[in-house]
């Protein structure tokens, strides 16, 4: 019988010590449930932002352990499958996000789930795009709170991490203790106004060390048609140059090009795109396209 992982059990910052709450095996296929990023405590369109508890707010599900992850392995976390509630959340924050110099009053909006579609304000519908927004292992040193991305994963906001997509992170600590959390039914890339479509949701993944993926950079990700390096950094600036540095990186270590072909077609094919532009650190992407690596003959573990 797959194991499920109760949304009960939350954390709220990524760290070494964290008590695992499941131990599991390399490869065995394991079930996560979340709660939203509120936690649960914003129930209707009259429960507005200032009713929260800041200190519940951004739970990740677990951690979970994976035997034998060791620190400095490349872990692959596949995500075989995921659900979302059928109903999420969006609110405005005065001051906050991309666009808080203009909003003035908080609002809740209730947005129903409605096959394929998600319904904003009885009216306007937008295709449902499940996706993870925050994901992680622990880094080796320190605590990032879960609001935070970083090189660990954490509140990366990447519209990527979608299901049937492969992450990598590099393990921090013994048993990498990675943990989920902040799904949304769909989010634009940005996340200008500090939410998606905030939802509770689940998830099916499986994880595995890939020995010969040692020094990749991460966090990374597969997906049907790209492959994407995820870079979080103080200013769209770094994160920027960050992702742009890793992706040559891992053209010219892991497929074997040369600089200035990794260069050129980057240029030519590659695509720099913001995940989100409003949380303490800025994460930015770059994606290169799998048809490309083919033509390489180069196929990714
Ligand atoms: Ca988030
Ligand atoms: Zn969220």
């Amino acid at each position: 019988m797959t194991q499920k992982v109760s949304r009960s059990h939350v954390f709220f910052s990524f760290h070494p010590d964290l008590e695992p709450v499941l131990r599991i095996q390399q490869g065995e296929e394991v079930v996560m449930e979340t709660h939203d990023c509120f936690e649960g405590q914003i129930r209707n369109s009259n429960d507005l932002i200032d009713v929260l508890d800041w200190e519940h707010v951004n739970p990740a599900t677990g951690p979970v352990y994976i035997e034998g992850a060791k620190p400095g392995d490349v872990l692959r976390v596949d995500l075989l499958k995921m659900e979302i509630g059928d109903q999420s959340i969006m609110v405005t924050v005065p001051g906050e996000g991309a666009l808080g110099d203009l909003i003035v009053n908080m609002e809740t909006v209730l947005l129903k789930l409605e096959g394929n579609e998600v319904v904003f304000k009885d009216k306007i519908r937008v295709p449902k795009k499940p996706m993870i927004g925050v994901i992680g292992v622990a880094p080796a040193t320190g605590s990032v709170p879960n609001g935070t991305p970083g090189a660990h994963g954490g509140n990366m906001d990447c519209t990527l991490v979608t299901e049937g997509a492969s992450l990598y992170f590099t393990v921090g600590v013994d048993g990498a203790l990675f943990g989920a959390g902040d799904f949304h039914a769909a989010m634009g890339d940005g996340e200008i106004v500090i939410c998606g479509a905030e939802t509770p949701g689940e998830f099916r993944f499986r994880a595995q060390v890939v020995e010969s993926l040692k020094g990749l950079p991460t966090p990374f990700l597969r997906n049907e048609d790209v492959v994407a390096v995820i870079v979080s950094a103080t200013t769209i600036d770094e994160a920027t140059s960050g992702a742009t540095h890793a992706m040559a990186r891992f053209l010219t270590e892991f497929v074997g090009l040369s600089v200035n072909d990794a260069g050129m077609l980057m240029s030519l094919v590659g695509e720099l795109k913001f995940c989100q532009v409003v949380d303490p650190e800025k994460t930015v992407r770059f994606e290169f396209p799998n048809y490309v690596l083919d033509q390489y003959g180069y196929k990714m573990n």
